[in-house]
């Protein structure tokens, strides 16, 4: 349930009005946006009087609202979430260029590719330290080494660094990342989720490879309602009929999760088609349709990298595809 304000309410009035939600056992969501206050209500609320809160001279308008997730609605919260990862915006008109290798392999290559990206013009680094693959044989990562390589190149750069986390039990090796990333596979893992939401650092999390947006959203809910909001949605495909790609980038998810949420999304041109030369045309396609930011690979040597080297860019790749997305950024605002 939302209960707007009207424009004049005054504060005291409001906290009145919030406590009083609260003590009829309530989650209370309050959220002040420049030209409007919604008071959003968690929580059983089949027993809550509408007509008595509409009554009240400060309310506007009061609304049962159907969707099954509260804290990630844009009925909840109308204005862009607008998050901080390590210093730099994502969301509200702030785009985050996400870039670097699907998996940290040395000193020497991710600091190269930090460097690299960041000529290019990406804003944050991204790296996998610990690596969900489909076999257990392939390259698993170089965990809490990987980790400290990432750092590394977050001095060396400046760049803040984004990479996945795979269980909870692994987060207070995780304490120095600036945005923790849940991949695909981990959509629903809901201990980790819920583990995320007990700690304050952004979390992106992957739409799962045959999820709706309504499980995404959900799994948003859980790490929200577990006391963080600092969530970026990300769409990196899903399996369809798909033959010659390796998923098939759901463009649609964007405006639709816009609508749906307030939270930034982000999308992933490389996971979505596992091809290098259809990510530039994809990164473009997603620009156009106003996401948030993009997460791509890039690699210094992708015919020989330890993960994904298929769909990685080379930096000499990445730094006009950077070029070409500001451009199309600028034409769609016209
Ligand atoms: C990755 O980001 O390298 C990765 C494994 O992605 P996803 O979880 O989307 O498959
Ligand atoms: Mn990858």
């Amino acid at each position: 349930m939302i209960v707007v304000l009207k424009n004049n309410a005054p504060k005291n009035k409001q906290e009145q009005l919030v406590e009083w939600l609260k003590q009829m056992g309530l989650g209370v969501h309050v959220f002040t946006g420049e030209f409007q206050t919604v008071v959003g209500l968690i929580g059983d609320t089949s027993g809550v009087d509408m007509e008595l809160i509409k009554s009240l001279d400060i309310v506007d308008s009061v609304k049962r609202i159907s969707e099954p997730f509260k804290c990630c609605s844009r009925r909840f919260h109308p204005d862009d979430s607008v998050i901080d990862a390590g210093g730099v915006k994502i969301g509200g008109g702030h785009f985050a260029m996400i870039a670097g290798p699907c998996s940290v392999e040395s000193e020497e290559q991710i600091v190269y590719v930090a460097k690299a990206v960041k000529a290019a013009g990406a804003n944050l680094l991204r790296g996998g330290a610990f690596k969900p693959r489909t076999s257990p044989y392939d390259f698993q990562g170089l965990k809490a080494e990987g980790l400290e390589l990432l750092k590394i190149a977050r001095r060396e750069t400046g760049l803040p660094i984004v990479t996945e986390i795979m269980s909870a039990g692994d987060l207070d090796l995780f304490r120095d990342v600036d945005v923790l990333q849940v991949g695909a596979r981990n959509m629903q893992n809901f201990d980790l989720l819920k583990a995320l939401g007990q700690q304050p650092k952004p979390v992106l999390l992957k739409r799962g490879l045959a999820n709706t947006l309504r499980e995404l959203l959900m799994s948003a809910e859980y790490i929200m309602a577990s006391g963080n909001e600092n969530v970026i949605l990300c769409e990196r495909g899903i399996r369809t009929y798909s033959d010659y790609m390796r998923n098939t980038l759901d463009l649609s998810a964007v405006p639709m999760l816009h609508e749906l949420s307030h939270l930034p999304v982000v999308v992933d041109p490389s996971h979505a088609t596992g091809i290098a030369r259809m990510v530039e045309p994809m990164a473009l396609a997603a620009a156009a349709c106003g996401c948030d930011g993009l997460l791509i690979e890039v690699h210094s040597d992708p015919e020989h990298a330890l993960s994904d080297g298929a769909q990685s860019l080379k930096p000499e790749q990445y730094a006009p595809l950077v070029k070409k997305v500001l451009a199309v950024r600028e034409t769609v605002r016209g």
